[in-house]
């Protein structure tokens, strides 16, 4: 944009152009035509004073005429904006009066468009740094639930242990000791999330990848998740001649380590969770289907977003709202994509994973 107005200018007056908008608390050059970036510190001296004055100053002006260029205050009715710097080869007065008044003219219309991009721009910060700060408070109220909760538990069964060994029998004492064991690994896996949603946010995050097949990771992923699942049924179908595709297998098996996680949560015991694999097209699909509530028409999208959870009850399990975020965020690192589904067979949810056979290009980092 603003090269387009430092165009406009030239080619309107026949004279060379620079303008200068604040920076810190000085201004700088932002755009010239022709493109030309380099000031002299007498220029610099001139756009300074015309910056801070708010009147004219350089070449033909009553200050600091040793200029190379005429610096003019661009301003609008609200604010002043910058400052733009005049010069072309001819001798003596750089504009006549008529092109005085064109100028005067263009310098508004620049300034008014100048001011309203600042102004966008204020906004986007100002989004940007609200959604930060919604951010921020929704993670501190995961947090102090999804790590109180197992500590209580923790702090519950060691206490127990260490207070009353000898009213004990061994099966209350095995049983506390589970809870120690499941709890910790609850705090561990919450922990691993928020570890690698730092990793995705910050674009720390550098796959790996290497062809597979993506039944073996399945395979693995399934065995991970093999006491979390203890109460499903798991099927998998998966065609022998699916081919190879490339990705970071530790990724993709968290991927769908967080969607069985899920699956086995939102799902009722005794239920089908089925991992089927096709070939379509240029790619793999990978669907994770079962046989829960599934997913609301209008939460499909949203459910990628951090800390988003459909219900309310959702909050009263384990959980972070941040698994299918990672989901999304590690995908895409792969050059995947991912969405969320519902079956028409019956209630339940279907993820379905995409893989390119031939990406073009895997992204290297996120962005
Ligand atoms: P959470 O830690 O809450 O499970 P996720 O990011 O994994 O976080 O999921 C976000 C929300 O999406 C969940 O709270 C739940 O409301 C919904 N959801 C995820 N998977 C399923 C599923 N298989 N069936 C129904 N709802 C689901």
């Amino acid at each position: 944009m603003l090269w387009a107005t430092a165009h406009q200018i030239a080619a309107m007056l026949k004279v060379r152009v620079v303008i200068l908008l604040p920076e810190g608390d000085t201004i700088a050059v932002r755009a010239g035509y022709p493109p030309d970036d380099t000031l002299v510190d007498a220029d610099i001296a001139a756009a300074r004073w015309a910056w801070e004055h708010n009147r004219p100053a350089g070449r033909g002006a009553d200050t600091l005429p040793g200029a190379k260029r005429l610096y003019l205050p661009l301003r609008t009715g609200r604010m002043p904006i910058g400052v733009v710097g005049l010069d072309n080869d001819k001798q003596g007065p750089l504009l006549t009066p008529e092109q005085q008044r064109l100028l005067d003219a263009l310098n508004d219309q620049a300034a008014v468009a100048i001011e309203r991009t600042q102004l966008v721009a204020d906004v986007d910060k100002a989004q940007l740094v609200a959604e930060a700060d919604k951010l921020r408070s929704a993670l501190l109220t995961s947090i102090s639930h999804d790590l109180k909760t197992p500590l209580a538990g923790i702090m519950g069964a060691a206490g127990t242990l260490r207070d009353y060994p000898q009213a004990m029998t061994d099966g209350d004492r095995a049983d506390l000791l589970g809870t120690i064991v499941d709890e910790s690994e609850r705090l561990n896996r919450f922990i691993a999330n928020l570890l690698d949603m730092t990793r995705i946010e910050s674009g720390a995050m550098q796959p790996t990848m290497s062809p597979h097949y993506v039944g073996d990771i399945v395979g693995s992923a399934l065995r991970r998740a093999d006491k979390i699942l203890a109460k499903h049924t798991t099927r998998i179908e998966i065609p022998a001649d699916l081919p190879m595709v490339k990705l970071d297998p530790v990724l993709f098996e968290q991927v769908l380590f967080n969607f069985l996680d899920n699956a086995a949560k939102y799902a009722p015991e005794g239920s089908l969770v089925l991992i089927r694999g096709l070939h379509r097209g240029g790619s793999i699909l990978l669907e994770i289907i079962d046989e829960g509530p599934g997913i609301p028409a209008e939460d499909l999208e949203r459910v990628f977003d951090s800390f988003h959870r459909v219900r309310k009850t959702d909050h009263v399990r384990a959980g972070t709202g941040l698994g299918l975020a990672i989901c999304r965020g590690f995908v895409e690192a792969l050059g995947g994509t991912i969405k969320a589904g519902n079956r028409t067979d019956r209630s339940g949810a279907v993820f379905t994973i995409q893989m390119p056979l031939n990406p073009q290009q895997v992204p290297e980092r996120l962005q």
